[in-house]
């Protein structure tokens, strides 16, 4: 078997054109909806992955703004653009990027930020109400696993997923999501014992764990569905995921590369976040 790829580019874009038009139907009404990305300090990575974010905003109609802040600016102030931001009507979205610098309190700033613009989902407000089935905004990068299960048609009702990776980001949303659409599911971690064991097992398999070829064929049962969150670099430094794809591949019915798999698809779900709060805000929710 060669599992068929389910490509995040693809999908992205598709679903892109569909948050362009409702931004589109919502400034018709007057809002545009609007994100601000706060930069603290110059980490290269998180250069990078702001200007993706601003530019994917761009490119789908949505206003952005990009406050960047030198690396020791204090947490009192941080607090006070964050308030400020929240009291912003044309800022329907607040992203600030991870990491901060050490002198300031991360958890603090998220829980500083407005649940209702919480368009990342990391505030404990966002996560309690994933966990309870209330509408939040969901953590994008598992809510674009489960657009990539959606668009391929899979009814998880009855099946065995298997999570592995625990981070409050990635791999416990992702559990729950799964869980709410009725799949059995497990969490591994770097306690479980015999991961193979468990993953042999697994319908659906999501690896979020940030170390290569964690997932390897002979772990994979025959047809499973496997989602590739990791980020890595191989021995040539090119971008690879936590998943040996070429092996995995054979086995798989269904399979995300990377690059172009969940990668893209965690973009796309911010504007989507970004959109939903914004036509929120309109109707007065
Ligand atoms: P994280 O906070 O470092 O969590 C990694 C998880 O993997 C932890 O729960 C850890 O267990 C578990 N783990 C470590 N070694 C293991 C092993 N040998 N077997 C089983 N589990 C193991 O990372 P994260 O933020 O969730 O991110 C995970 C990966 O996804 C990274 O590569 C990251 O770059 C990538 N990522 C990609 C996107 C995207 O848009 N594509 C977005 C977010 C993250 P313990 O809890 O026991 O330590």
């Amino acid at each position: 078997m060669t599992a068929q790829l389910i490509d995040g580019n693809a999908l992205s874009k598709q679903l892109r054109t569909e948050v362009a038009q409702r931004a589109s139907a919502l400034k018709a009404q007057g809002v545009t909806p609007g994100l601000a990305v706060v930069l603290v300090g110059d980490n290269p990575a998180s250069q990078v992955y702001v200007r993706n974010k601003v530019k994917a905003c761009e490119d789908s109609g949505l206003h952005s703004v990009l406050e960047k802040y030198a690396a020791d600016m204090s947490e009192a102030d941080l607090l006070a653009r964050v308030d400020a931001l929240n009291n912003d009507p044309s800022i329907h979205g607040i992203l600030v990027q991870l990491p901060l610098p050490a002198h300031i309190d991360a958890q603090k700033v998220i829980e500083a930020i407005s649940p209702l613009k919480d368009v990342d989902g990391f505030h404990i407000a966002s996560a309690g109400a994933l966990m309870t089935g209330m509408p939040g905004f969901w953590p994008c990068t598992p809510y674009g696993c489960m657009k990539m299960l959606e668009s391929i048609g899979y009814d998880l009702k009855g099946k065995h997923a298997v999570v592995i990776g625990r981070s409050n980001i990635v791999g416990k949303p992702m559990a729950l999501m799964l869980l709410q659409k009725n799949a059995t599911v497990t969490i591994c971690h770097s306690g479980t014992q015999n991961l193979k064991a468990q993953t042999l097992q697994a319908d659906v398999i999501v690896a979020a764990v940030g170390k290569r070829n964690v997932l390897t064929a002979d772990m994979v049962k025959p047809g499973a569905v496997v989602l590739d969150v990791g980020m890595n670099r191989n021995d040539e430094g090119k971008l690879c995921g936590d998943v040996d794809f070429e092996g995995v591949r054979q086995v798989a019915s269904h399979i995300t590369p990377v690059p172009g798999g969940v990668g893209p698809m965690t973009i796309t779900m911010l504007l989507v976040n970004t959109l939903e709060a914004a036509e929120r805000a309109a109707a007065g929710a």
